[in-house]
């Protein structure tokens, strides 16, 4: 029967499913796919004829999609996270056998895919949630996987995995995430960093261009040049392709045109959620979820404009705001925001990180975050040289407290430093907001910092509360009555 059932499916062929399943039959799986509207499977078939008559079969009904595979059967999902996931799998488990298993590669909350694990295992079924990163391109040319859920589901398929993700020099972008939702939580974190990589180099366009006083051209040349260092990546890579492309409808360049109101689906939203659920400070990631939320208030961006203006807040300060600060030497500056951008970085990563891990601790997950820092070197959002790094950081130390305090990464961040505090403080007295990266600064400082002014919150607590205070000089609990003794 093996020779004309297929080795796999895929069910839900919109973007991400149609070039995934692609990219399995171009590597040599014979695969199934099936959509709830069938002309998707229609396009999908035509392209498996078209990209060099790739092994792929079209499916009609879930029965006869599940029926056409090969046992134990794999199926992966790829539908729109929630409700439909339930429905597809609703769909596909009558027609399902024990051993089989379900992989749903949307971008689900980790708690649900828990909720699922439970539910088909009553029915003998293994389960997968794997995060799919990269886009279009990654899911057809080579995306980064973060599978986790039952092993031996990962194990029937370890093949194809290895196969169908991003290749680096140091092997396929894919690896076992850990039990449970692990691999969602982790495609989440993933996500969270790619909005806070997003924001940082939104911050830096920003001083370059209103400080600095460079052009798109001069923008497009500057990003390319960084993306041959110590910053390539492919978030930098496309950034200096965004600003050479001209507006097919009029002067100028396309990136002058567009409306400064960001979309979003969640992911980030959900990551600083359960930063603040683990106490764990995530003050840049958190940074770039706000400016999203305060990019939509377009109107009333333009309202308080408008009112702050009359108010007096003008050039005639003579801050330079929001406009090319005389005096600024361009090519200095230039160099400092690249600094800059570099040690913020490094802060955004150590935030998502320590949320890794402090998830993995509380779920009992066992996450390797070198293994993770290597899978996301290739195929996904926020790939970057980089990354390599961070994985050896993990090697040397896998109990590393924090990156900031890895000996490479806390020697480049003291390098750095000078030049970060003169970004920001430029971009301060410019008035150019850099919220990201005063966070990153911020969260440096406080990090860094063997004493703080916890002392005087302390006192407070325990002269409104009586919270009680400990001491720097002996151990126990103290309380005093303030009041009396001022
Ligand atoms: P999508 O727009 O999220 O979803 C469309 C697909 O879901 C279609 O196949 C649609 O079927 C199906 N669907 C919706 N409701 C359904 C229901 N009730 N029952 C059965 N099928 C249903 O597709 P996508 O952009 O390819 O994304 C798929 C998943 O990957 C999502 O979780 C997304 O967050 C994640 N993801 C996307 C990207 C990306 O770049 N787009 C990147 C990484 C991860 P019909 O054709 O019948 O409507």
């Amino acid at each position: 029967e093996s020779a004309t059932l297929s080795r796999i499916g895929l069910a839900g062929l919109a973007v991400m499913g149609q070039n995934l399943a692609l990219n399995i039959a171009e590597k040599g799986f014979p695969i199934s796919v099936y959509n709830r509207t069938s002309s998707k499977v229609d396009e999908t078939v035509e392209r498996a004829r078209s990209e060099g008559s790739l092994p792929l079969t079209g499916q009609y009904t879930p029965r006869d999609f599940v029926l056409s595979l090969q046992r134990p059967r794999s199926v992966i999902i790829l539908v729109k996270a929630g409700a439909p996931v339930d429905q597809t799998i609703a769909a596909l488990s009558d027609h399902l056998e024990p051993g089989d298993c379900i992989i749903d590669g949307g971008n689900e909350w980790y708690e649900n895919t828990e909720r699922r694990i439970a539910h088909v295992s009553d029915k003998g079924l293994l389960y997968l949630g794997m995060g799919v990163s990269g886009g279009e391109d990654g899911a057809r040319n080579g995306p980064s996987l973060m599978p986790g859920g039952h092993r031996q589901a990962y194990d029937n398929i370890h093949d194809i995995l290895t196969k169908v993700a991003a290749q680096v020099e140091d092997g396929p972008c894919v690896t076992y995430i850990g039990q449970g939702g692990s691999g969602n939580f982790v495609k989440m974190v993933h996500n969270g960093i790619e909005y806070g990589d997003m924001q940082l180099i939104s911050e830096a366009y920003d001083v370059l261009k209103h400080v600095g006083g460079l052009s798109n051209s001069e923008l497009a040349d500057i990003f390319a040049e960084w993306n041959r260092g110590e910053l390539e990546s492919f978030l930098i890579e496309i950034t200096a392709d965004i600003f050479k492309v001209k507006d097919d409808d009029g002067e100028g360049f396309l990136v002058d045109k567009i409306l400064d109101k960001t979309g979003m689906k969640g992911t980030g939203k959900w990551t600083v959620q359960q930063a603040a659920e683990l106490s764990i400070a995530a003050p840049t990631i958190a940074a770039s979820l706000d400016c999203r939320y305060l990019s939509g208030l377009k109107e009333e961006r333009e309202s308080a404009a408008a009112v702050l203006k009359e108010a007096g807040l003008s050039d005639e300060l003579g801050l330079g705001l929001g406009r090319n600060v005389s005096g600024v030497d361009k090519k200095r500056l230039i160099d400092d925001v690249r600094q800059a951008l570099y040690a913020s970085k490094i802060c955004s990563y150590a935030q998502g990180m320590n949320l890794l891990r402090a998830k993995s601790n509380e779920q009992g997950w066992n996450l390797n975050l070198g293994e993770l820092a290597r899978i996301w070197k290739g195929g996904c959002i926020i790939r970057a040289v980089f990354l390599d790094r961070i994985k050896k950081a993990y090697q040397r130390n896998p109990n590393l407290a924090s990156l900031i305090v890895d000996p490479d990464f806390a020697r480049e961040m003291v390098q750095r430093q000078a030049a970060w505090r003169r970004v920001v403080g430029l971009a301060v007295s410019a008035g150019i907001s850099t919220p990201g990266m005063c966070a990153s600064l911020a969260y440096f400082d406080t990090y860094r910092r063997a004493r703080l002014p916890a002392n005087l919150v302390q006192a407070q607590r325990d002269l409104f509360g009586a919270h009680t205070y400990e001491r720097v000089d002996r151990p126990g609990a103290f309380h005093t009555e303030w009041t009396k003794i001022a």
